[in-house]
């Protein structure tokens, strides 16, 4: 980019420089050019108010001037030359000054000599008895001016050159310098100016720079997790085993133990079982999101296999509402609907009832899992959604439960571009709703 910005104002400079020199060399001969017509209009006009005898002596001194004086009769014959003997010299009626003067009064014309170097400036006038009197003098050609004043030209493009090397150098390293303060700062917070231009790039990148450190402390956070759910029920494991091993337990003892062991590694399975699921749909492979899937009747399927379970904990399951069809991912949203109702049986209370109704408003299917459970008091009902968060540890380990259910829903919620609604009071019960675009 340096390279390229410095060299394009190198190229510019170049181009600039030139095409001054060409212009004013233009101008400056035009001017030239009017000069010396202008000086022969004077010389004319000074002499057409001579008589002949006079016109032939100022003619002479002239020759030393290297101007030239002619006297044509009105036809264009030549009655008086300081050069060349009039006698020599053929008609001049058809030279443009001559025909020009002879129309309009005056005339002027400019020749290439017989050198190229030499242009001849001619300026004729009609006087007043019809004869026209022609000065002329020569100058040197417009190449002859340039090929004289070239080397002077060449010396001054010269610097010119170099001072806009120098400047466009100077000028390439300022530009850039808010663009590299940029890219040395922009993770460390200090506050930089840099182009407005720039602005939507820094704001791009400083948002990617931010969710890299947050997905970072995040995965972070996430392993010491893990390592903590992990090591529970194996060390349970490890101290039943250990009872066993020494023979401290005999007989009914073994038998709980073991329970306990079977427990734990339950537990252990479920939690790998979860974990598993969601570095999956962490992971940005893309799954198949693009199914036509009656939530409705996935609901119920759902609500069927739950019907043991719910027996279990003493809670009523109803099912409502008619068929919806959404687009996504049906095994997804088979484990969403699993671990929402999972939930509203598990929270519950003795005879409690859970309610799942799967119906269309408008634009929207609108999945809805409200149970007469425990609630969720305020100050956790935002943080049940993050991995391994738990509102009462006690409780949910002897429920068996992770943490990770909600984080899993939460991202299949997102997953389906649907949103989530919760709403929740202690004691009375929880309604958790997803929304998501219909299919017609
Ligand atoms: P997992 O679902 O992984 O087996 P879990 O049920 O403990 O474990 P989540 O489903 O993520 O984990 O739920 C997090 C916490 O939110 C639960 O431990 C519980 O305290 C609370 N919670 C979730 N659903 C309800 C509900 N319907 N009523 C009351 N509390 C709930
Ligand atoms: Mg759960």
């Amino acid at each position: 980019m340096k390279k390229k910005i410095n060299t394009g104002m190198v190229l510019v400079a170049v181009l600039g420089i030139l095409a001054t020199m060409v212009m004013l060399m233009a101008v400056f001969y035009g001017m030239f050019r009017r000069q010396m017509m202008a000086d022969l209009r004077i010389y004319a006009l000074l002499l057409q108010e001579e008589s002949p005898e006079e016109l032939m002596l100022t003619g002479n001194n002239m020759q030393k001037e290297r101007v030239r004086i002619t006297m044509l009769d009105a036809q264009g014959g030549v009655l008086y030359d300081n050069r060349t003997d009039s006698a020599d010299m053929e008609n001049h009626g058809l030279r443009p000054e001559i025909r020009s003067a002879m129309e309009d009064g005056e005339g002027q014309a400019i020749r290439r000599s017989a050198t190229l170097d030499k242009s001849t400036f001619y300026y004729a006038v009609r006087l007043a008895d019809g004869r026209l009197l022609r000065v002329a003098t020569e100058a040197e050609s417009i190449f002859s001016i340039v090929g004289s004043i070239l080397p002077s030209l060449l010396w001054i493009g010269a610097v010119l050159l170099l001072l806009s090397l120098l400047l466009a150098h100077h000028l390439t390293d300022s530009l850039l310098e808010p663009v590299k303060n940029l890219a040395d700062h922009l993770g460390d917070g200090v506050e930089i100016t840099y182009y407005e231009e720039l602005e939507p790039f820094v704001r791009t990148i400083q948002k990617q720079h931010s969710d890299i450190m947050e997905n970072a402390r995040l995965r972070q956070e996430f392993t010491a997790n893990v390592t903590h759910e992990l090591k529970t029920p194996l060390t349970s494991i490890s101290g039943y085993a250990e009872l066993i091993e020494t023979g401290m337990a005999s007989g009914e003892d073994v038998v709980r133990f073991a329970g306990g062991i079977h427990q734990s590694a339950q537990r252990l399975l479920y939690l790998i079982n979860d974990i598993i699921r969601l570095s999956e749909l962490d992971s940005p492979r893309e799954e198949s999101m693009t199914e036509r899937v009656n939530l409705y009747g996935l609901a119920a399927v759902c609500v069927e296999m739950l019907e043991v379970s719910a027996g279990k904990h003493n809670v009523h399951l109803r099912m409502e509402g008619s068929t919806c069809y959404v687009q996504g991912n049906r095994l997804m949203l088979e484990e969403l609907l699993y671990n929402l109702c999972d939930n509203a049986i598990r929270y519950n209370v003795e005879g409690g009832l859970v309610q799942v109704d799967v119906h269309r408003e408008q634009e929207q299917v609108i999945l809805t899992v409200q149970d007469t459970g425990i609630g969720i008091p305020k100050e956790h009902q935002e943080r049940i959604f993050e991995r391994f968060y738990r509102v009462d540890r006690s409780r949910s380990k002897s429920t068996g439960g992770t943490g990770l259910g909600l984080a899993i829903v939460k991202h299949i919620v997102a997953r389906h571009q649907a949103q989530l609604k919760l709403e929740s009071s202690p004691g009375k019960g929880t309604v958790i709703q997803v929304f998501f675009e219909a299919e017609t």
